[in-house]
């Protein structure tokens, strides 16, 4: 059955300016990035605790650095998809819009998003362990691995690996945004890891409009306003469309 925008959801795009997109890796999945849970998650093939953990990083760091490089590779032969280029689209048409996401890949950057709450940091940022100096790598991780600093501290990922603290900061933004806004949008996250995932409450408890957008409800779906079950980059294009429609028939163009 081909899926509609509700008719309230239209209504409220357009006088909407305080507007949260809030994602997950389901986003990139289009981009051919595999997510990390669901059907053919990552996490199907390869131990967590053997890869995403300081005590993994601690024990074998090549081999942790060999899991980032493959999925550095993944994502530098990608391209932003649909869902990314609406989602940037988002960011020039609402006054207060902010897109928090929890993906490391960088392809929101890549397709024009420039106010990014990155809750999980950055597959493209490296960051010294003696120094603790952060660089912004373009290409692979200098070869052998693991990597090295200038000053001879031995170079780490610069995300948020399970058991540690996501950056404060970003998560203060991430949470005043949910707090703050009109419309919240969940989109392509399994809402499975915390705390990021308990923005869209947070937002929905101030009385926002929770639309999720999955292939597959999440444990959000009963609680959110509008489930629009698809691909992102099905279903982004259409709420797009459904803004600018909306703004024609008003007469507001
Ligand atoms: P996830 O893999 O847990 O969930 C992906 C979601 O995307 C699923 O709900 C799936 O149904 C949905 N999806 C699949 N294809 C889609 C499409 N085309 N359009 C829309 N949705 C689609 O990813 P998550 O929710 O982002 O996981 C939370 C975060 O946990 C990750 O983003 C990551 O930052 C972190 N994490 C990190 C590591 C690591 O190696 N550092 C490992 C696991 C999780
Ligand atoms: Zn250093």
């Amino acid at each position: 059955m081909a899926v509609s925008v509700s008719h309230k959801l239209k209504s409220l795009l357009v006088p909407s300016t305080r507007v949260v997109v809030f994602t997950g890796a389901g986003v990139s999945a289009e981009s051919g990035v595999p997510t990390f849970r669901g059907k053919d998650g990552l996490w199907k093939e390869f131990n967590v605790q053997d890869l995403a953990t300081p005590e993994a990083f601690a024990r074998n760091p090549a081999r942790v650095w060999e899991w980032y490089q493959w999925r550095m590779e993944i994502v530098s032969q990608a391209q932003p998809n649909d869902a990314h280029r609406v989602i940037a689209w988002m960011e020039s048409f609402f006054s207060e819009f902010t897109l928090i996401t929890q993906n490391v890949d960088g392809l929101h950057d890549r397709a024009g998003n420039r106010r990014i709450c990155k809750l999980h940091g950055d597959l493209w940022d490296v960051r010294c362990l003696l120094c603790g100096k952060t660089e912004r790598v373009t290409g692979l991780p200098p070869q052998p691995l693991p990597p090295v600093c200038g000053c001879g501290g031995m170079l780490r990922p610069g995300v948020v690996w399970f058991g540690e603290m996501l950056p404060e900061l970003e998560f203060s933004k991430a949470e005043k945004a949910a707090m703050q806004c009109q419309l919240f949008f969940s989109v392509g996250t399994s809402m499975e890891v915390f705390p990021a995932a308990r923005l869209p409450n947070l937002a929905r408890e101030k009385g926002a409009y929770i639309v999720e957008i999955n292939p597959e409800p999440t444990s959000l779906a009963g609680k959110a306003d509008e489930v629009l079950i698809g691909k992102a980059g099905e279903i982004l294009p259409l709420i797009q469309d459904s803004t600018t429609a909306f703004r024609t028939k008003r007469g507001n163009s």
